[in-house]
Parts: C-alpha cells; structure tokens; sequence
C-alpha cells in the first residue's frame, strides 16, 4: 500500500446515516468546487478531492463496518455521486468508479484479501482504479487479450491499458486478463494488483475535450502477484459483470451524469432569477419557459428511472434475467443521452455568453464536454446490440 503507516479504521457502530453521508459529501463537493476551473484547464487530477475522499472516509462508503468502513449502500453511492457530479463530472466518475471497484472486491474477494484491502479502504489509504478497456478489443468487457501467466503461487501481470481513470494516483488496480487456464478469449479472470506490486509506465499525453480532471490516461502494468489476489473464480469475470460491475456502473455513471446535468440546470436557473438574469433575459418568454420545462423534465425522468433501477437491484436474488439487464442498459443508455440533451438546450436557452462561452458561472460549456463522453463510455452501440439480443429473449416484454 502507499502509506507506511498501517493502522486499521476503527470499527464503526452502524452504517451511516443520510445526514452524515450529506455532510462528508458537502466537504468534498467544497473541495472540488475550489478547484474545477485548474484541473478543467490543465487537465489535473483532482488532487485535492481525493485528499478530501480520503479524509472523510467516502473513500470506504461500500466498506461494511466490520472492516472499518462506513457501511454504505449502493442508494448511497448514488446519492453522493449526484452530489459530487453537481460540482464536476470528473470527481463524481472517480469517486463512483472506485465505489464500483470496492463492490467488486467486498463481494467477489476472498477472504484474505478482504482481509488485507478493505481496512486499508477504508482508511482511505487505498483508492482503486479500474482497468478493463484494452487495445485491441476496444470497450468490450466479457474478453480479453493479454493473458495472466501463473508460476510458483503467483501470477504474472503484463497489460497495457489505454485508459485508466486516475491511473497515475491509484493505489491499487482492479485488472481485467485472460485467465492463465483459458481456452476462449471470454474466459476473463478479475486480478487486484498494488501499485508496489508493479512496474507502471505511461505512455502519451492526456488531451481529451472533456473529463479532463479524470486524467485517463494509458498505462502499461507488469508484476506479480499472490494467487489469492483474483477476485472471484479464475475466468469467471462475467459473474462479477453481471452481480456487480455492470449494475453498479450504470446506476454510478448514470448518477454522475444526472447530477452534472442538474448542477447545470440549476446555475442556469439562478443566473436567470438574480437582478443581472431579470435585467438581461425574458422570463415570460414562451420559447425559454418551453426549454427549462424540457430540461427539468429530461432529469426527472433519468431520476426516476435511476431510483426504480436501483430498487430493483437491491431486492433482485439474481440480476440475470433478460428484463433486468434491459433495465440497467436502459438506465445508462437513457441518461447519457437526456443528461447531454439537458446542458445542449440550455446552451440555446441561454445563448452565446453563458451558454457557449468559458468563464460564464453557468460552467454550461465544461458541462457538455464532459457530458459527451457518457455515450462512449462504454458504447451506447454495444449496448444496443446486446439490448437487442435480450429482448428477443423476452417476448411476453415483462417489466416486474
Ligand atoms: C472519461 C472516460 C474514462 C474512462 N475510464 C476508464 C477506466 O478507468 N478504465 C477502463 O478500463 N476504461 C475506461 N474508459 C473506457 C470506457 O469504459 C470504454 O471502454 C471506452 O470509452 C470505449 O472506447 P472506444 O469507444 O474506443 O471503444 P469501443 O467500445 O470498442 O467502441 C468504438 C466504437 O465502435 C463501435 N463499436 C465497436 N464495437 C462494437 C460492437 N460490437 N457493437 C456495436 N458497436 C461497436 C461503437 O460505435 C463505438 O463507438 C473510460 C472512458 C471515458 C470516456
């Protein structure tokens, strides 16, 4: 781990509360908001809000409290990450991504790694990013291409990973590798690597239009690691997708979004109402009424949808079946698009000065940038094919 200090977080009592989970929160978006403008022009990772996840324990929000952690649930990730997503797009994606990540470990680690990892979480000594996106197959999650090599108890790491979120300030790494036994290349095996475990190298430059705080940038891991450090059966990735990564990061990411494109719609509306707003706009126009109505209505929807999704994820036994995972991709697919059409039609209701141009407190043009990556982010394409496949699967279209 990075530090040489290796106290465990003290137990707490209960899992926390929606006041306190508001008020750490608070102290983070506080944080960000000091400095979205630097790491927005430079392309900074948010040193400092991860300082402030650390400190305030956010980091260990999916850490159960017998490790030390706050204890939180998967509605109380997507709280925070509305909140945080309000401030900057970037925090919100690492902070959600991580939570991801820590999910995966609490459910799919072993015991002795959970052992090891989940105090140093919570503690907030461990922050994790994710590698899964590789070269040759793109976006793609359920197959790799560079394989795991097992010798002597330990298995050899050797992957080149195009983009990895706070890649340069992870402690640790949760990697996606063709499993040493494997016979088809969807026989993908889920390692935790420490960064002191590694050789890490970067390769090019971070230039992107938006999510420019994320600093994603390309890496090349190579080390080794104990066997016990795969999480969940060799090969058996795909359980960890289905239970897991893919719910959690459609409800996290489409949480971020929601909340980037309120923040949005909320600095538009207190532009519009205070004296300069009423001195420069026509609020009775029926032509601005008409767009803050369809942007309102736009988030109101990914709300619901966000809030109906995570339900169902807290109360399904299984996730598998077909209307479910329509319903996630549904989510992602749905608020990646109105989350953008959001911030694009506030750009026409406001105009030039506050909607297109840098420096307006609207931040309406780093919205939009940054917005524009939520179709990428794991393709809206790939998820229409695989959406396509699963409702043929269902031909009595069931929605409970
Ligand atoms: C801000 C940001 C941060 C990210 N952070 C990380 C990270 O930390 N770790 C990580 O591993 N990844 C990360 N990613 C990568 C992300 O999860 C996606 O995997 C990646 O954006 C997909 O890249 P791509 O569009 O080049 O590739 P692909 O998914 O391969 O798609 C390329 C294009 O080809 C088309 N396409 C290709 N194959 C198919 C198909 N089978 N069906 C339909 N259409 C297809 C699509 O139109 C798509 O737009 C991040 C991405 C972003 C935008």
């Amino acid at each position: 781990m990075s530090a040489p200090a290796m106290t465990a977080a003290p137990v707490r009592p209960e899992r926390i509360g929606a006041a306190d989970l508001a008020a750490l929160t608070e102290r983070v978006a506080k944080v960000t908001a000091e400095h979205v403008e630097h790491t927005d022009r430079e392309a900074a990772f948010p040193v400092a809000a991860l300082a402030e996840l650390r400190a305030t324990g956010l980091l260990g929000l999916l850490v159960p409290v017998e490790y030390g952690g706050l204890g939180g649930t998967v509605a109380d990730l997507v709280e925070a990450s509305i909140a945080l997503g309000r401030v900057d797009m970037s925090v919100a994606m690492v902070f959600a991504m991580h939570g991801q990540q820590v999910a995966a470990l609490v459910r799919h680690g072993g015991e002795r790694l959970r052992a090891e990892v989940l105090p140093e979480v919570a503690a907030g000594r461990v922050y994790l990013a994710s590698v899964t996106t590789e070269a040759g197959k793109g976006g793609h999650l359920l197959s790799a291409e560079a394989a795991l090599a097992a010798a002597d108890g330990e298995l050899l790491v050797d992957r080149f990973a195009p983009i990895v979120t706070g890649g340069e300030h992870a402690d640790a790494f949760l990697v996606t590798m063709l499993s040493p036994h494997a016979t088809n290349p969807g026989q993908v095996s889920l390692v935790y690597a420490r960064r002191d475990q590694l050789e890490i190298e970067r390769s090019g430059d971070w230039q992107p239009l938006g999510m420019r705080a994320s600093h994603s940038v390309a890496l090349r891991l190579r080390g080794r690691v104990p066997e016990h450090q795969v999480v969940g059966a060799h090969g058996d990735f795909r359980s960890v997708v289905t239970g897991v990564f893919g719910p959690l990061a459609h409800l996290g990411w489409s949480a971020c979004w929601l909340g980037t494109a309120a923040g949005a719609l909320s600095r538009v509306l207190r532009l519009l109402r205070s004296p300069e707003g009423r001195k420069q706009s026509n609020l009775e126009s029926e032509l601005l009424l008409t767009r803050l109505s369809r942007a309102r209505q736009r988030l109101d929807t990914v709300y619901a949808l966000l809030v109906q999704t995570e339900r169902t994820v807290a109360e399904a036994a299984d996730l598998t079946p077909p209307r479910i995972q329509l319903r996630l991709n549904a989510l992602k697919i749905t608020a990646a698009e109105e989350c953008y059409a959001v911030v694009d039609e506030l750009v026409d209701a406001v105009g030039m000065r506050h909607g297109y141009l840098k420096g307006s407190p609207t931040r309406l043009e780093q919205a939009l940038r940054d917005l524009r990556s939520a179709v990428l982010n794991y393709s809206n394409d790939r998820l229409h094919l695989a959406d396509g496949r699963l409702a043929l699967l269902d031909p009595e279209v069931r929605f409970g």
